[in-house]
């Protein structure tokens, strides 16, 4: 760390330490940047060859001007990394007018004048025809939407962070912390180091880190498969959109159109079984199969009969508002947090490593992070009486 700027240690390189450590180094901070696994690892939540993103945010309208802002970023590190990260193909939101899925795209699309459509099931059905939307069922299309390649993203994320001058060390792992005088005190398996800030970008593994009395996070084991449909050029781009459906028992079905255009990526949003990033089950079972195919029947028929080309396990980190905790660490100063993407994250992941600097360098941010706010759960734990507020020294993670 030889630079003039803050002294900054980022734990974590998945997509939002990658994306912090690129802001931070960018504007001037001395980076130093460990991840006991190596670039493009996948053991966490950042691997699978394809992520959505998309604008008329279901999830909470608050979202929108983040991910405004994350598509301009994607795009500046595209022309940064000469890569192409982002290919738009149109996304179809489908459900009931009334399910959860619809209202809230529509809400979002409204309050942000965001172009979009309502089809009825069988206009979905003529312009995308591998859906199969229920009668009773409509589709929001939202013509932004389209596929990031997230670990080539990351690579270029990383990329850029070593381009401004980030020292990355793989192989190192972050065992501890401490507030000090005049910052915090980091401890690896490798050294000790003295910091203006930490950084905790540790996705699944994040629960350790913070302890039992920090925010509450919980890890869920995700199956994504990737199918082999006869009709294949009806799952490519731009016959087929990205798309998320609720059935009617307010379950989350998605698929991904691939770019290898021999494959479609369908998988479950949630659903999974809590697990941790040391124990989960990494083999994907006949009945994970089984229990997506049949999710799958009430949206596209054709994938839930096709043959498995290949299928992998991701992590999901939530909170118990499925919404991020990005800002201070509850009663610690010198830490910032980023954890707790509950499944919908890696869009975001540049606006994400903006914020994280904005708040290293100056203290404050112009985006809307409100919502994110890391201390939220401290209320909740008062009024239940759990204990209060973070203990400033975690545990040691497993060396
Ligand atoms: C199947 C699946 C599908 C998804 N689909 C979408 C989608 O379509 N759109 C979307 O926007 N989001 C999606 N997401 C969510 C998104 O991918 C995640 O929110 C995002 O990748 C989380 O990034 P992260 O950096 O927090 O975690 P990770 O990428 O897992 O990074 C955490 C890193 O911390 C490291 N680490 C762990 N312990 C330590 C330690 N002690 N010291 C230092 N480093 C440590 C790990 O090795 C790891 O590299 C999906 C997730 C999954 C699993």
């Amino acid at each position: 760390m030889s630079r003039a700027g803050p002294r900054v240690v980022v734990a974590g390189l998945g997509a939002m330490g990658s994306a912090a450590a690129a802001a931070l180094s960018r504007r001037g901070a001395s980076v130093l940047a460990l991840d006991p696994r190596g670039p493009g690892h996948r053991e966490g939540s950042s691997h699978g060859e394809s992520r959505i993103i998309r604008q008329a945010y279901f999830e909470d309208p608050a979202y929108v001007p983040l991910v405004q802002r994350a598509y301009r970023l994607w795009r500046e590190l595209e022309a940064d990394c000469g890569e192409r990260l982002l290919e738009l193909t149109s996304g179809v939101m489908v459900g009931t007018p009334t399910s959860v899925l619809v209202q809230g795209a529509l809400a979002s699309a409204r309050r942000w004048q965001l172009p979009h459509r309502v089809l009825e099931a069988k206009d979905v059905q003529r312009e995308f025809p591998a859906l199969r939307p229920s009668p009773d069922q409509v589709g929001l299309v939202e013509p932004e939407a389209g596929v990031l390649a997230p670990e080539l993203g990351v690579l270029c994320l990383l990329r850029q962070a070593a381009g401004h001058g980030a020292e990355l060390h793989f192989g190192e792992r972050l065992l501890g912390w401490e507030e000090s005088r005049d910052g915090v005190s980091v401890r690896t398996d490798r050294s000790a180091l003295a910091a203006d800030l930490l950084v905790l970008c540790c996705g699944a593994w994040s629960g350790s880190l913070v302890g039992p009395s920090g925010p509450p996070l919980s890890v869920e084991r995700q199956v994504a498969v990737w199918f082999r449909p006869q009709n294949v050029a009806d799952f490519c781009a731009p016959r087929c959109p990205v798309y998320i459906a609720e059935s009617s028992r307010g379950e989350f079905f998605y698929g991904i159109p691939s770019r290898d255009r021999q494959t479609a990526k369908a998988a479950q949003h949630h659903g999974g079984r809590t697990a941790t990033a040391e124990t989960v089950e990494r083999e994907v079972s006949g009945a994970d199969l089984e229990s997506l195919r049949e999710g799958l029947a009430g949206i596209a028929p054709d994938l839930a009969s096709a043959p498995v080309d290949r299928a992998s396990v991701c992590l999901y980190t939530n909170t118990p508002d499925q919404n991020f905790l990005i800002g201070r660490y509850p009663g610690a100063g010198s830490v910032l947090l980023a954890a707790g993407f509950s499944g919908h994250g890696f869009k975001f992941a540049p606006v994400v490593g903006e914020v994280l600097a904005d708040l290293a360098l100056l203290g404050s941010t112009e985006q809307p992070i409100g919502v994110f706010d890391p201390g939220r759960f401290e209320v909740t734990r008062a009024a239940t009486g759990e204990p209060p507020g973070p203990v400033p020294v975690p545990p040691p993670a497993r060396p």
